[in-house]
């Protein structure tokens, strides 16, 4: 093994790992090299000089260190019930530690009148200060003469019963870190390290896991979380500009007679200044004889579709096949309606493949496919089933792109037959920015930042149980004035059953409120079959009832002008983003538009906030961030899928600054070397190249 490889080596064979615990790493933190042990970064430090007094403790919820002798160690109990206490008296006062588990590890390491050092979160227990679980450590002779700052690591039972507690994975690491620290090259360029006055990489390494002081910790944080997103971004962007150099694609090069008499005969409004820029940037795409891979943001009820199906319109000019796909069988059929009626009177043929096509039509339309008389194809996933063959596929459309993965797209890509199609990627609801550069940073990005014009804000109220009659009173007088009305509850796919019994009372109790013949009620809900939600979808948006009570099956893109209001039902158990895109089904005619959110009196205080960004915005970009930092990027839709979640020290959410220069700096780096040859990128391409082997495949991702 040459010199450089020693950090791909197996942790196993680090003194004091073993098999045993080599597989407990790589199982629960998926820690298998010694690289991947030095990445597991500390989560906390103790400053050993700082301490509180036992007389001056507050319960408040958060945790003290505290430095005192034992002076009592009690046992209680035999077997399975046994349990420990001991007593802490610092000379100010006593607190009470209590361990419940792993008690014989701790009457072997506790000591009576001795000095520890012990962390934890203080509650009141009768009139008696309780720490349970504490972490301790004795004060030995000596001590205050090492370090001042103790890292403080993530466990996990399973390593914990192995022995290694934080104190010893510590250990560990320090031991690790003597062995390789003569390989702990430089791999940044002079320059970066010049202009953000970073530590080297052997120091960031060094200090993090054995700081002397939090100034050192935070030099080495900055340095490592730069690090980490600037490899990112150098991977995301250099897969960028590889597509670009190598993959060709279709050339379209003229705006034809389809494209132009829809434009000057169809289209019954004026596009909006956003809508042509975008169209602009694709069309040009379009010209540059490379494959296209773009992302297109827009807030609901922006008017991507539209832009969309412009789009598809010039590669029909050129005389090639496109593909929409959406990831709902109500979506499609209705991107279906509206484009098969934007399109009247023009010769351009749309069909449309869903689960519910039956054999015959699916017969017919697969021949046309593939003998290319057909011109667009909308569907579900049925489209990427292998017996679809497209005659020539110019270019895909994907709605609503995070509740596809990854494979599917793919699988849609390689229907193309000598290239590989263009594609555009919408997304439902905006996503930060942070997060598009992060997840998608290898497409080209193009944002629709404006309504069309004479749309009326929504206006948002947020009720409890008690303003129901109010409520009531209030649907009655718009559907007076001939307004319609959804009513939505949450599905919780865990709850299926009981879900469906919350629609189902509640369309009880708005059949009792809004009696037959003087209202006509609709429900649909996810159980139905596809025909009679279909059947019920459309008596709505006929205007033949007035109220839909519905599941969030009507979230995505459902669009009937005349529904303006929108009452949301337990509106407190739905995420930001899925509360934006169910406003967004109203507001979409020129109607002043409400949403109400109903929910129990009761909130958590994350709730809270939920509900209140909905009042105070109605801008799906801010929500979004809002959405991001209540969240964290973990939970969002479309990360699990991508290397968000592989992040091991910086944060798209705090450390948003720290990416931003990442980026920036990727990106001239490679505008200057693409391929990473000069002498000063020479670590920089190393160390990607190391580090590449056991990592996310980052081209995968789009
Ligand atoms: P999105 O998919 O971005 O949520 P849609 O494409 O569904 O939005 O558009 C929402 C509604 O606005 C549709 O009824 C569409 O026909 C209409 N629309 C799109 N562009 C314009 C425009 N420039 N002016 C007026 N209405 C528009
Ligand atoms: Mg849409």
């Amino acid at each position: 093994m040459t010199e450089k490889d020693i950090l791909s080596t197996e942790v196993k064979f680090l003194k004091g790992v073993g098999p045993m615990r080599a597989e407990a790493f790589k199982a629960d933190f998926g820690i298998s090299t010694f690289r991947d042990l030095l990445a597991h970064y500390p989560f906390r430090y103790i400053d050993r000089t700082q301490f509180h007094k036992i007389s001056e403790i507050v319960i408040n919820n958060t945790s003290v260190q505290l430095r005192g002798k034992i002076t009592k160690i009690e046992k209680q109990g035999k077997g399975r019930a046994n349990r420990l206490t001991a007593l802490l008296n610092d000379g100010t006062g006593t607190v009470q530690l209590v361990w419940f588990q792993g008690v014989k590890w701790v009457s072997q390491k506790l000591i009576l009148n001795q000095e520890y050092l012990v962390f934890g979160k203080p509650v009141l227990y009768g009139r008696m200060v309780n720490i349970t679980h504490p972490e301790f450590e004795r004060v030995e002779a000596g001590y205050e003469l090492s370090s001042r700052l103790q890292a403080v690591y993530s466990s996990s039972d399973k390593l914990s019963s192995l022995g290694l507690h934080s104190r010893n994975i510590s250990r560990l690491i320090e031991n690790l870190l003597s062995k390789v620290r003569v390989v702990l090259y430089e791999n940044l360029p002079k320059s970066i390290i010049q202009k953000y006055k970073l530590i080297s990489h052997r120091d960031a390494l060094l200090n993090i896991h054995q700081p002397g002081s939090y100034d050192e910790i935070n030099k080495a944080q900055f340095r490592l979380k730069y690090e980490e997103f600037l490899f990112i971004q150098l991977q995301l962007l250099e897969q960028k500009i590889i597509r670009k150099e190598k993959v060709s694609g279709y050339i379209f090069q003229n705006v034809g007679s389809t494209f132009n008499t829809f434009y000057s005969q169809n289209l019954p409004f004026e596009l909006t200044g956003a809508q042509k820029k975008v169209i602009r940037e694709i069309r040009n795409d379009f010209k540059m004889g490379k494959q296209m891979n773009r992302l297109l943001q827009g807030d609901v009820g922006s008017g991507k579709t539209l832009v969309a199906l412009m789009c598809m319109l010039i590669a029909v000019d050129n005389d090639y096949q496109c593909a929409l796909m959406a990831p709902t069988e109500i979506l499609a059929q209705q991107h279906y309606n509206s484009i098969s009626k934007f399109l009247e009177g023009i010769d351009v043929k749309v069909e449309l493949l869903t689960g519910s096509t039956t054999a015959a039509q699916r017969r017919e339309l697969l021949a046309n496919l593939e003998s290319g008389d057909l011109n667009i194809l909308i569907g579900t996933h049925a489209l990427i089933e292998s017996k679809v063959v497209f005659h020539n596929l110019g270019f895909v459309v994907i709605d609503e792109q995070h509740r596809f993965g990854v494979q599917q797209r793919a699988k849609l890509w390689e229907k193309g037959r000598t290239n590989l199609p263009h594609v555009l990627v919408m997304t439902a609801t905006p996503i930060p920015r942070t997060m598009a550069m992060t997840i998608y940073g290898d497409l080209d990005y193009s944002v629709i930042d404006e309504l069309p014009p004479g749309r009326k804000a929504i206006e948002t109220y947020h009720y409890t149980d008690s303003k129901r009659i109010a409520l009531f009173g209030f649907m009655k007088r718009q559907i007076a004035l001939g307004r319609q009305i959804y009513v939505v509850y949450p599905l919780i796919k865990e709850s299926e059953t009981l879900d469906l019994k919350d629609l189902n009372d509640g369309y009880n109790s708005i059949s009792r409120a809004f009696p037959k013949p003087d209202y006509q009620v609709s429900v649909v809900h996810g159980q139905m079959k596809a025909k009679d939600k279909e059947y019920e979808m459309q008596r709505f948006k006929n205007g033949e009832t007035q109220i839909m009570v519905a599941t969030t099956v009507i979230e995505v893109g459902v669009d009937v002008p005349n529904a303006s209001v929108m009452v949301i039902e337990n509106a407190e158990r739905f995420g930001l983003s899925q509360l934006h895109q169910l406003r967004g089904r109203v507001g979409r005619g020129t109607e002043q538009s409400f949403c109400i959110l109903m929910s129990s009196y009761k909130l958590s205080n994350e709730a809270k906030t939920r509900l209140n960004a909905m009042v105070e915005s109605s801008d799906g970009f801010e929500i979004a961030e809002i959405d991001l930092k209540l969240r964290g990027p973990g939970d969002l839709q479309g990360t699990q899928q991508s290397g968000i979640l592989t992040l091991k020290l910086a944060d798209i959410v705090k450390d948003e600054r720290i990416l931003y220069f990442a980026r920036n700096d990727a990106k001239e780096i490679l505008s200057s070397d693409p391929k990473l040859e000069k002498e000063e990128n020479k670590y920089l391409k190393l160390f990607l190249q190391q580090n590449a082997k056991d990592k996310t495949n980052w081209s995968l991702i789009s």
